[in-house]
């Protein structure tokens, strides 16, 4: 690893985050600080693609505070705070802590926004933003994942999480429109009605892409006038958005 200026910038954010009672006192504390000084490293190593120095200190403070060992298998407890994905069953992943940070800084946030995740997994992405949001809707295919994510999320607090179980392709219509939509399953083409289901001015980060070929991260930030500006950020590696039966 290397040393240097960029493990000194984390300590100085982490004693903050320490000082601002952000971060829970559960046995964890040191990997959660090397995981957000990891990550802090990755954003230094990838601004090339993404044109980002520093991701925003909100979302840092999100990350740092929800405790990511709840929300992976009991076995993998110990590598929970690793900067990578893990399985958490039924072939799917927990993102990398990385890349739930840089997409949750893209989304634009705050403590106004109604946000729609498509793509529950195991419910950690849905609790950072939660943390940062007025209410997640989140949807998943896999009904054993989104119980599980349900009963996670419930049992640490999270009380501004509503999980769905369905076709995430057709979007969440009776809570549309959303202030930012966030996919974390990469689908080859973005679907329609997620797209008719963004605010104006709003925006979605989602990986596009064939399954397990060359996917980008792209923001795609709704007008005023309607019209999509699509943005590029960064070659990713997601599992594939399934098709349903499309009935939600
Ligand atoms: N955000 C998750 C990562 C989940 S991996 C986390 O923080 O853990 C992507 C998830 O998308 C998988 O659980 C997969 O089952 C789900 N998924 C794939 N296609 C979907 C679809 N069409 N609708 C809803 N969920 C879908």
């Amino acid at each position: 690893m290397k040393k240097g200026i960029l493990t000194v910038l984390p300590v100085s954010l982490i004693s903050l985050l320490f000082h601002t009672g952000a971060l829970a006192r559960d046995g964890y504390e040191t990997e959660r600080r090397e995981m957000i000084a990891a990550i802090v490293e990755t954003v230094t190593e990838t601004r090339s693609y993404t044109g980002i120095d520093a991701l925003d200190e909100q979302v840092m403070q999100a990350v740092a505070a929800v405790p990511r060992h709840e929300f992976v298998p009991p076995a993998l407890r110990s590598f929970a705070y690793r900067n990578n994905a893990l399985p958490i069953g039924e072939g799917q992943t927990i993102s990398q802590p990385y890349i739930v940070a840089l997409m949750t800084h893209l989304m634009k946030v705050d403590g106004d926004s109604a946000v729609l995740e498509i793509g529950t997994g195991s419910g950690y992405q849905a609790a950072v933003l939660a943390r940062l949001v007025r209410h997640v809707y989140t949807i998943e295919i896999i009904e054993t994942l989104g119980r599980r994510a349900e009963d996670t999320l419930a049992r640490l607090g999270f009380d501004n999480v509503t999980v769905r179980i369905g076709d995430g392709y057709i979007g969440w219509e009776e809570h549309a429109p959303f202030d930012a939509i966030i996919v974390t399953a990469a689908p080859e083409e973005v679907p329609q009605p997620l797209i008719d289901q963004l605010k104006p001015g709003a925006r979605m980060v989602v990986p596009v892409g064939p399954a397990f070929g060359y996917q980008t991260l792209q923001v795609l930030e709704k007008q005023e006038n309607g019209e999509i500006r699509e943005t590029d950020i960064l070659p990713v590696g997601f599992v594939p958005f399934v098709k349903g039966d499309r009935e939600g």
